[in-house]
């Protein structure tokens, strides 16, 4: 019996707007000397990708115990995890500021990108052919397939240049601005940006004494 997963609660709206994204922001603080990890253990991995819709609970369970059998593979995918996902992040925040990509970090996510899609496949059903993942219950590191494939798929559409950084000097979140004027600069009005706002008013009533 695998122990049971602590729900993920550092993003309850899931806020990026893509699993990448998302992904991205699973560390709170700001990079890249001020930010708290939340990703410690490959059950707050797998805690993640249930609470993004990466993995449902079958596969979750399923994985966490693989996990206890396999507890080096684990540790390995754990740090890949984090690996790619500062790649992941960099890239974004180079792209949101008009900053040439590294190409160190790129080369990062075309090696995870290689191995996701040589497990992308057709499935048949009753409606018709879907894309499908081959045996996602074995493979610990099943969770980061869809997001390598969301990271591929946002850098090669239009909607990359609607990427942006949070504004909040607390925070590195990054997240799809969908607003009708591309004007949002926080990750969530209800937490980054209602802090700036405090600041701001802070700020004038100490500047009106
Ligand atoms: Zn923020």
């Amino acid at each position: 019996m695998a122990a049971k997963l602590e729900p993920y609660q550092h993003d309850p709206y899931l806020s990026g707007g893509r699993d990448c994204l998302n992904f991205a922001n699973t560390i709170g603080g700001r990079r890249p000397d001020r930010q708290r990890e939340y990703l410690n253990t490959y059950n707050d991995l797998l805690a993640w990708s249930l609470h993004a819709g990466l993995l449902d609970e079958t596969q979750a369970d399923h994985l966490a115990r693989e996990a206890e059998r396999r507890p080096m593979e684990a540790a390995q995918v754990l740090a890949e995890a984090i690996s790619l996902r500062e790649a992941i992040y960099r890239i974004f925040s180079a792209n949101a500021r008009a900053e040439a990509v590294p190409a160190a970090d790129l080369a990062v996510l075309n090696t995870a990108l290689s191995k996701a899609l040589a497990r992308l496949q057709v499935k048949s059903g009753p409606d018709g052919f879907s894309w499908s993942w081959s045996t996602p219950e074995t493979a610990l590191d099943a969770m980061l397939w869809p997001v390598v494939r969301s990271a591929a798929e946002l850098l090669t559409s239009v909607e990359r240049e609607q990427v942006r950084e949070c504004a909040g000097d607390t925070c590195s979140w990054l997240f799809l601005d969908t607003s009708r004027n591309h004007t949002r600069r926080w990750c969530d009005m209800k937490d980054c940006g209602n802090r700036a706002k405090a600041r701001r008013h802070y700020a004038r009533s100490r500047a009106r004494t």
